[in-house]
């Protein structure tokens, strides 16, 4: 068997797409990473906390980055994207972009730069909530810890003022794209998910009403490193807040959004209800439920963080979101199952919790058979899957499918046909 053919591909650089690579390179195998933004970690790097233990996610990262340097088997390609793969399995040929991060490995991550740089966007680590200048670090964990120039909004030579301020000659404003070519024997997609986007929900009042928030906006304004440094603040005067209520199924579980369960927002949400409580000790909470869903021992977690925060739960679908006038508050209004009446508060903040779905577009560069929610289904002969690329998942369950997904990789490398 040749070099190339015991090489695998994975497409994607979050917690899946680490596993799969860590789990194949540790067994023998080489591998290569590609990852289209310019940092590894995905969308757990955006988590404040995540659940079960409540830990900051880069705890986990960073043991996961520390193997993944320490193995000379994986190559990462950051700012990559695969445009197209031919072959079969045992012999793929991948071609594969990779955009200029214009700032090379000299970068020693002194910051200098930013405050020179004119040039602002908006960040999408934040989702939008707050901006970064065009030369940035993608966040504080990020893998390459270097520093990368979004040329979308970068006018270049014409500008320059970066150049002065890097001691370093690490800024390259010539630096090129590039296309290589790569031989692999098996492709995984670890390629993720992104939020439903919550504006679609008409009853629901997201970006027509300044205080009604998704989840994943939750995260990072609980973090430390987001765009209010940690304190869960309204987001229309940055006011502190004194209640909160929590609209599960925000979308999901509906034939017009998304038909399905995405099986962590509700944990999400509890997780989101002991921030506030940690930073409010007096503030009301509601969730507002039609299922509470915790499957195995999450259920432990459910009944510690209701029992800790003291949140209201209120089974019934949410009617309408509408805002109150001169205040900026929020009104919620549902129809209560269990007591059999109309339920109406008014609060300062609303969290919705809008579910997951499959990042990976419509024409991926390899064919893969999708189920009717677009996700990816693994078949033999076919390219791999892993994480959430697959359903909805957590963490752990993502590194438990990532490592499965790595075994089968590798049968496809060793089987005889
Ligand atoms: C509000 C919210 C809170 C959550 N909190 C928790 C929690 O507390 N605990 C927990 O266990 N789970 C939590 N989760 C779930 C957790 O976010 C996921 O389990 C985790 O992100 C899955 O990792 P992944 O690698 O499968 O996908 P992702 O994190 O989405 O990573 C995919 C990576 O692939 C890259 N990629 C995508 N397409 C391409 C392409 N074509 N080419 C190259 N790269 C590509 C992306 O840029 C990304 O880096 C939460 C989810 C939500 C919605
Ligand atoms: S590009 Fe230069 S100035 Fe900017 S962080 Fe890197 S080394 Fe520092
Ligand atoms: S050249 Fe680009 S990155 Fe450098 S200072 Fe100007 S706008 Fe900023």
């Amino acid at each position: 068997m040749s070099a190339e053919q015991k090489n695998i591909l994975v497409i994607g650089g979050g917690i899946s797409g680490i596993t799969v690579a860590l789990e194949a390179a540790e067994a023998g195998y080489e591998v290569t990473l590609l990852e289209k933004s310019p940092s590894l970690g995905g969308r757990v790097a955006q988590l404040n906390l995540y659940f079960p233990k409540l830990c900051p996610p880069f705890c986990g990262l960073e043991i996961n980055y520390r193997r993944l340097r320490s193995n000379p088997k994986i190559k990462i390609h950051t700012l990559a994207e695969v445009t197209r793969i031919t072959g079969e399995p045992k012999n793929y040929t991948a071609t594969v972009e990779l955009k200029p991060r214009l700032v090379n490995e000299k970068c020693t991550a002194c910051d200098a730069c930013v405050a020179a740089c004119p040039k602002e966007r908006p960040n999408p680590f934040n989702y939008g909530l707050d901006q970064t200048k065009a030369i940035y670090l993608p966040h504080e964990m990020a893998l390459p810890m270097r520093y990368v120039i979004d040329s979308e909004v970068c006018p270049g030579v014409s500008c320059g003022q970066c150049l002065s301020a890097c001691k370093y000659q690490a800024i390259d404003l010539m630096m090129k794209p590039q296309t290589i070519e790569l031989k692999a024997g098996a492709v995984v997609y670890a390629t993720g998910w992104k939020p439903y986007p919550a504006e679609k929900i008409d009853n629901l009042g997201f970006g027509k009403i300044p205080n009604v928030i998704t989840n994943v906006i939750m995260e990072r304004l609980a973090a430390a490193n987001g765009p209010t440094q940690g304190k869960i603040l309204r987001p229309s005067d940055l006011k502190p807040v004194s209640s909160v209520a929590f609209v599960q199924c925000a979308g999901s579980r509906d034939e017009n959004h998304l038909a399905y369960c995405s099986s962590v927002c509700c944990l999400a949400s509890l997780k989101q209800a002991s921030y506030v409580r940690s930073q409010y000790p007096e503030a009301k909470l509601y969730m507002f439920y039609i299922d509470l869903r915790a499957l195995g021992r999450m259920e432990d977690f459910l009944e510690k963080i209701k029992a800790e925060t003291g949140l209201e739960l209120i089974k019934g679908k949410v009617a309408k979101v509408s805002e109150e006038a001169g205040t900026g508050r929020v009104t919620v209004e549902a129809e209560e199952v269990l007591a059999g009446r109309k339920r109406r508060e008014t609060v300062d903040l609303v969290v919705l919790a809008t579910g997951m779905m499959p990042e990976l577009g419509a024409n991926p560069p390899l064919p893969a058979v999708r189920d009717e929610f677009g996700f990816l289904v693994a078949r033999n002969g076919g390219p791999g899957a892993a994480g959430t690329a697959k359903r909805p998942a957590d963490v752990a369950n993502s590194i438990q499918d990532a490592t499965g997904a790595a075994l089968k990789a590798i049968q496809t490398l060793v089987s005889p046909v």
